[in-house]
């Protein structure tokens, strides 16, 4: 699943070669992504780009003729085909793809067997109900102690889920979540309502280092190198079985909220509380 330092670094990668471009063509391969029926993605053609955004997993291209959303799902991402580079024959299960006026595509794929990328032209990024809804964001600047805490709060949800959680924080997914709670050293399924100040702490710059990091190592890689990267930098995350780069000890496979997590069964045990 794209989260957001893949997404970001997407973001960048596209914004260098878009910018000033026109929308040449725009088809869309398979109808039901498209949510905005009375303005359907086809109507950017013609439009200028003015740049590409982030927010939280999902990216917008601000156009003349208003911003062109497009949210990945689970198995969604973008394919570049550099203008004058040669034509990439590759079979993808492409559901839309964008023609510029310099001869170079993009092609928005889905891999999963489930659809779930979404298109949408809007005249704002908050039109989108999943965009208006979403939490502070880990990655940006002004991420605070008190931004965490009231996502948090007392609330009596496992923590894992939290983390996931896009109204409460953005941008976060199964694989980063797992890597930040191995940093923070703290159980996935512990509540987070049990959380005393010093794992409150632990929690927020577990989450800021991770997340940061993550941008700091993806950013300028080419959008189909990202998932591999993604998955070479994982240190829990993916590697039940293999030892724990810090302690050792082999690391364990759980199953959460129907998706498979890992976690070392020694930097994550539970501490005793008074
Ligand atoms: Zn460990």
């Amino acid at each position: 699943m794209p989260e957001s330092p893949e997404v970001q670094a997407l973001v960048e990668f596209l914004d260098e070669r878009v910018e000033g471009r026109v929308i040449d063509e725009l088809e869309v391969a398979e109808f039901r992504i498209v949510k905005t029926r009375d303005r359907p993605p086809v109507s950017v053609v013609g439009a200028r780009v003015a740049g590409v955004r982030r927010f939280g997993k999902h990216i917008g291209f601000e156009t003349t003729a208003g911003w062109l959303m497009i949210g990945f799902g689970r198995n969604g991402w973008i394919r570049w085909q550099e203008a004058g580079g040669p034509p990439n024959d590759q079979p993808v299960p492409e559901v839309a793809r964008i023609v510029l006026d310099d001869g170079a595509v993009m092609r928005i794929v889905e891999t999963g067997d489930f659809l779930a990328v979404t298109a949408s032209v809007v005249d704002l990024p908050t039109d989108v109900a999943g965009i208006a809804a979403l939490g502070p964001d880990p990655l940006s600047p002004d991420f605070s102690r008190d931004d965490l805490e009231r996502a948090l709060g007392m609330r009596r949800k496992q923590i894992k889920a939290l983390l996931q959680e896009q109204t409460s924080l953005a941008g976060i997914g199964n694989a980063y979540s797992d890597e930040i709670l191995h940093r923070a050293k703290l159980l996935p399924a512990a509540h987070a309502a049990v959380l005393d100040s010093n794992e409150r702490e632990r929690l927020f710059h577990a989450t800021v280092d991770i997340m940061r990091g993550a941008v700091a190592d993806r950013r300028g890689l080419p959008p189909d190198r990202l998932k591999q990267a993604k998955v070479e930098a994982m240190a829990i995350h993916g590697r039940g079985g293999s030892p724990c780069p810090v302690c050792g000890t082999t690391i364990v496979d759980l199953v959460f909220g129907g998706a498979s997590a890992q976690m070392c069964p020694h930097c994550q045990a539970e501490q005793p509380r008074e």
